[in-house]
């Protein structure tokens, strides 16, 4: 973690309609949850998947790209790619992503390899997880 520059919050797109984003962002910012290792520096862009079957992150991590090659000196192996809790989890909103394959193919076919499962870890799906209410994964 200590040696990545840019960091991805890849949301699902169904849930971002009724979420803003806040918990990831807030956790990102406040380096918590699954962002605690990263450098003060790092920079961070947070967007959807763009909706079943998430084939729209082909086209925005190809966009993605193209900016980071052309506006920064930051290759590849220097980005993280989180696919957020509420794509990777059973939790309030739906349980996971059933789609998730496909999008972390789509993602190391284009050359990502630092994909990370989770984004803001909610305490209360974490106790639900626990109790067997919520599956585990
Ligand atoms: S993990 Fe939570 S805060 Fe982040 S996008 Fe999903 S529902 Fe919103
Ligand atoms: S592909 Fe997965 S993450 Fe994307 S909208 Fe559908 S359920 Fe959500």
């Amino acid at each position: 973690m200590m040696d990545k520059k840019y960091v991805v919050i890849i949301q699902c797109d169904l849930t971002h309609n009724r979420c803003s984003g806040f918990a990831c962002t807030h956790s990102f910012y406040k380096r918590t949850d699954k962002f605690k290792n990263y450098n003060e520096d790092v920079q961070y862009i947070s967007f959807t998947c763009g909706g079943c079957c998430g084939k729209g992150v082909s086209s925005k991590i190809e966009h993605l790209m193209k900016k980071l090659k052309n506006n920064t000196d930051i290759d590849k192996e220097e980005v993280s790619i989180h696919l957020s809790s509420c794509m990777t989890t059973d939790n309030y909103h739906a349980d996971r992503c059933p789609h998730l394959d496909y999008i972390k193919y789509i993602i190391e076919k284009k050359g990502f390899n630092n994909i990370v499962e989770g984004s803001y870890i909610s305490k209360t799906s974490t106790q639900l997880r626990g109790e067997g209410i919520y599956n585990t994964y």
